[in-house]
């Protein structure tokens, strides 16, 4: 019996351990993991680069439209080249972190991003994570998962990142930051957070990542049953 290469959505705020959770879940599965943030934050870089203003729609949509981007899950490492130039190993930057939630709230930027994310799930066995993946860009997705946890649980978990890439922030900028960035995330009138009813909720709070991987999978396993017993 073949299996069926399932599409899973994972939408939820900064820090919830989205990307960790869902690269080790596209593992298990053998698919291809697509992590939508990295996308966005290429773009912040690519705009700023570029010397175009944050706040200019018009021109942001320009040269989302104009640009070339690239990806690929390189054994669970998510790389990012602009225009031939790879920009991976800046993406989490903290003066990323300020630019990409400007430059996703403008609707021309994020209708082209919706494009190219969905051809990427196209062949489905995809796990991809975001914050509009179950609502906008694979609202037809077998799975869909909202993952979120206590903001201070997630912050801490944010800033123990940056500690070991050796950045020197405060716990407390960290929470405000990501304060900032889930307002901005819930706030904006196209493509905002939200947990769908047909969503699963996961809460990370207190929970180990096998235990979160674990619930998952087994929300994979059922589907595909449930699809081949139709
Ligand atoms: O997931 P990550 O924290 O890397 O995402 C960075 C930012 O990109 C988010 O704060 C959000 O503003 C934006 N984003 C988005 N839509 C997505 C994924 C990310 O607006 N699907």
């Amino acid at each position: 019996m073949e299996k069926r290469r399932l599409k899973v959505a994972i939408d939820g705020p900064a820090g919830a351990g989205k990307s960790t959770v869902a690269r080790t879940v596209a593992r298990r599965l053998g698919y291809t993991y697509l992590d939508t943030g990295a996308m966005y934050r290429a773009l912040a870089l690519a705009a700023v680069e570029r010397g175009i203003p944050l706040d200019d729609p018009v021109r942001l949509g320009e040269m989302v439209r104009s640009i070339h981007m690239t990806v690929r899950d390189d054994g669970g490492l998510f790389r990012v080249w602009v225009d031939g130039q790879e920009l991976t190993d800046r993406l989490r930057d903290p003066s990323t972190d300020k630019a990409v939630k400007l430059i996703a709230m403008h609707r021309p930027v994020r209708e082209v991003m919706v494009e190219i994310q969905r051809s990427l799930a196209r062949e489905g066995g995809v796990v991809m994570e975001g914050r509009d993946i179950t609502s906008v860009v694979l609202p037809d997705a077998e799975v869909k998962v909202f993952l979120t946890g206590d903001v201070r649980e997630r912050a801490r978990r944010r800033w123990q990142e940056l500690q070991a890439k050796g950045v020197k922030i405060s716990w407390e900028e960290v929470l405000d930051e990501l304060i900032q960035r889930d307002r901005k995330d819930l706030e904006r009138d196209w493509g905002k957070l939200v947990k769908l009813p047909d969503a699963h909720l996961v809460d990370t709070t207190g929970k180990t990542q096998d235990e979160v991987v674990a619930e998952i999978l087994k929300l994979c396993e059922e589907k595909e049953i449930a699809l081949h017993s139709r």
